[in-house]
Parts: structure tokens; sequence; C-alpha cells
């Protein structure tokens, strides 16, 4: 008999694993795959060890920062290089997002970059919102019907869906606002209107630094320690093992063994309770050598609008544009990373379709022969849990949401919860 029983090794359950261990429980981790990590992990492009899944982490709440410190990477957090991203419309040419904004929404919308982007007529609509301060959209649930209410469609349409889509593969129409951006709805009330809401929550995390960061060598980093710290601690760590079925305080391999102890589900779709369809993501990496990317013609990177011609990925990071530590570990080659649906990415030659999106978004062509390597990695992400069986423990993605910064704020929460309460 173990205390508690963590199924699923994604940074979820690895992060509750050692805030449990830590306390001094016994601890008894099952993983499906033969590898700790889940969604978070590395593999070798051109030479060049990348990340494969996340990339970077949301700073807000300095959870992350905090548990890279205690993980002893806290000197390699880095921020990433200042260029800022572009967006590549459905129709015309790519523009720089807005600078003062947050997930697209402006915290002046008759800003001049907000007008090249979306017109003055949309800008203006945008604007009126402050001229009546009311707590007006605040009941929203949504993030998109929130910027709708007091901003208008275009908003929504032109600058907040790119790049919703860019980060969690939905529309805004189908992210709580909550998940989407914390302390928004609070804002709203405090200060009575959206755009100076933005303001407010971008001062907050500018006092704070940037708004995301990663780590120098890759956030893989973040996930190899953790795995390291629960063998350390004497977690029993089991890979290839997957559970079949949970009970609040049982589990039950594939193998038909019993493992009691307090259940804690760290494996998304695990449980199926009413969820959202699932969906499977393709991430296409290219290396390449064309010193006209030295440049970084489109900053950062490039998010793709629906619609947008001739253009199938969703999203294009230059990853070496965007990171310090990768353009020195790249010598003179170029990272990029491309993300696709997977229906867009099926029966194709994805290295191709990426050469020539990656083409079309930098504006600059790249020939087949500056290719130095092409991975392709294919992830599933199953759907969120809309409600949770009664008395079942839940940590990750399922309940959290998409990104590292709320799946380890949900999962220290949780385990810390747990053994507070025993000691109590
Ligand atoms: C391409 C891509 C890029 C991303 N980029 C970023 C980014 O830059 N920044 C960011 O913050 N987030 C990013 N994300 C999202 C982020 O990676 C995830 O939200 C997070 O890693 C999910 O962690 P998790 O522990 O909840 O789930 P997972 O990582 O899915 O881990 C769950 C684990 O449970 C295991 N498992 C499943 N079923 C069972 C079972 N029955 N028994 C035992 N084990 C089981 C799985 O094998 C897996 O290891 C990205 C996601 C993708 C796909």
């Amino acid at each position: 008999m173990t205390d508690f029983v963590v199924v699923g090794g994604g940074v979820g359950g690895l992060v509750a694993a050692r805030r449990l261990v830590l306390a001094g429980r016994s601890v008894t981790l099952l993983e499906a795959s033969e590898r700790l990590g889940g969604t978070v992990t590395s593999h070798t492009v051109g030479g060049i060890v990348l990340d494969a899944g996340a990339e970077s982490f949301a700073t807000r709440g300095g959870t992350v920062v905090a548990l890279a410190k205690s993980l002893g990477l806290g000197d390699d957090v880095v921020e990433p290089l200042a260029e800022g991203a572009w967006l590549q419309p459905a129709e015309g040419a790519a523009f720089r997002l807005p600078e003062n904004s947050l997930l697209g929404i402006p915290s002046w919308p008759l800003a001049s970059d907000v007008i090249a982007a979306i017109g003055f007529r949309s800008a203006f609509r945008a604007y009126v919102e402050s001229l009546i301060p009311a707590p007006y959209g605040a009941k929203s649930v949504t993030l998109g019907e929130l910027v709708r209410r007091r901003m208008g469609s275009d908003v929504v349409d032109r600058l907040v869906n790119p790049i919703v889509r860019g980060v969690h593969s939905v529309d805004a129409d189908e992210l709580e606002l909550d998940a989407a951006a914390p302390g928004l709805r609070k804002a709203l009330l405090r200060v009575g209107y959206l755009a100076g809401a933005v303001a407010d929550l971008r001062q907050t995390s500018a006092r704070a630094g940037s708004a995301v960061a990663g780590i120098r060598g890759g956030v893989h980093r973040l996930v190899d320690n953790l795995g390291s710290d629960l063998s350390r601690f004497g977690v029993d760590v089991r890979l290839g093992v997957s559970a079949a079925s949970v009970e609040a305080d049982s589990v039950t391999t594939a193998d038909g063994e019993r493992i009691d102890g307090t259940v804690i589900v760290a494996a998304p779709g695990l449980l199926g309770g009413g969820t959202a369809p699932g969906r499977r993501v393709v991430l296409a990496t290219l290396v390449v050598d064309e010193p006209r990317l030295d440049a970084a013609p489109r900053g950062t990177g490039v998010l793709v609008a629906d619609g947008a011609p001739g253009i199938r990925a969703r999203a294009l990071t230059h990853a070496t544009a965007k990171w310090r530590w990768l353009a020195e570990a790249a010598e003179g080659k170029h990272v990029l990373r491309l993300s696709y649906d997977a229906d867009a990415a099926d029966d194709v030659d994805l290295a191709e379709i990426a050469r020539a999106d990656a083409s079309a978004l930098l504006g600059v062509p790249l020939d087949p022969s500056s290719t130095v390597d092409f991975a392709r990695v294919a992830w599933y992400r199953p759907g969120r849990e809309r409600y949770t069986p009664n008395g079942m423990l839940v940590v990750g993605e399922t309940i959290a949401g998409t990104g590292i910064a709320s799946i380890v704020a949900q999962s220290e929460a949780l385990a810390g919860s747990l053994v507070d309460d025993s000691n109590g």
C-alpha cells in the first residue's frame, strides 16, 4: 500500500508526485509510455537538441520560475529576445502584432499599430468601450464573448483568434475567459473597461519582467530534473505501466495489477468525463542554413489567421530569433517550428509544405538545398474534461487548461492541499 498513486508522468503528475514525496508521503507514479515528461520532451534535429513540444512558459504568478529554481535551473531561466511576433491575416500582407496588447486585445485601440492591423473604423469601435466604463461583459464565459461584447467582432476575428488558435488550438469563443487570461475579469471589474484592464494587467506583468520565459537548453530540462528528483526522493516510478481503470483509492493496471492508495489522475483523457473532442497537432521543425534569416524578418515568428491563402501552417516560430541560447547552439543555422492541424499535415510531404510555408511567411524564399534537417512530431491532445467523477483528484491539462504555468500552479496547489489537510 502506497499513500498516493499518481497516474501519468507529464508535468502535472511529476509536480504532484514531487510535492507529495517532499512532504514525506510514499508515492507510486504510473506512466504508460517509456519516458517521463508527456508533452514536454526533446528531440535532436540537425545536431541540435530542441524542445519537441512546449518551448516556453508563462511567468505569471512566478510558479514555474520558483519550480525551476527549486530544481537547480534558476540561473538558466531566460527571457525571449524582444523582437515581437507578426500576424499573417487572411487578406493582405503580414504585420507586426500590436505592441501593447494581451492575447491580441489592445490596451490603446487607437494606437497606430492597431489601426494598421484592423483599420480605423474597427479600431474606433474598440475604443468606444472606454467611453462607457461599466462591468458590461464581465459575466462572459469565454474570452471571445467578452472581447466581442466590449470591442466588437473585428478585434476577435482579426487579432485575438489568430493568437489564441496559435497557443491553444481553439477559437476564442471556445476558450474559458479565466483559463485564457487569468485576472482579466477582475481587472475589468476594477477598471471598468477592457482596454484599461489590459493596460492594468500589462503593467503588473511588466513589473514582473517578460510574460513568457524559457530554459537555456530547452524547457524539457524541467521534466528531466523533476524525474531525477523523483528517483532521488524514492518515488516508485513505473514506466510502461498503463492504468486501465481508476477509483478514488485504487488503480487497476492494463496487466490487471491492483495498486491501492489515494489516486491522483494526471493523464488527460483517462476519465473521459463528458470531454470536448480531442485534437491532433503536428509540429514540423526545419533547421535551415539561410543567412537572409539572420535579420529575423518576422521577429520571433508569425501567427496565421484562418483562410490565409496558400498557407497550411497555423503558426511559425523563428526559434533562433526568439532564444539567444538556441542561436548560439545553432551556430549560424536557423530553427523554424511550424504547427499544423493534423488534417492539414496528413498525407503530404510535410518537409516540402513546411519549407513552402516558411518561405511565404518569412518573405524569404528557402531553397530546398538550404534545409539541413527536418523533423515531424505528432501530438494528440484529448479534450478538456467538463466534469470529473465525484471524489476523483485530477491534475494537469485536463482541468487546469493548456500550458505549463497553469498546470504547475494547479498541481502544486492540489498536492499541497492534500498534505496540508492530512497534516492538520
Ligand atoms: C506542440 C505543442 C507545443 C506546446 N507548447 C507549449 C508552450 O510553449 N508553453 C506551454 O506552457 N505549453 C505548451 N504546450 C502545452 C503543454 O505542453 C501541455 O499543456 C502540458 O505539457 C500538459 O501536461 P500534462 O501533464 O497535463 O499532460 P501530458 O503532457 O499529456 O502528460 C500526461 C502523461 O500521462 C500519460 N498517460 C496517459 N494515459 C495514461 C494511462 N492510462 N496510464 C498511465 N499514464 C498515462 C501520458 O503518456 C503522458 O506522459 C504545448 C503543447 C503541444 C502539443
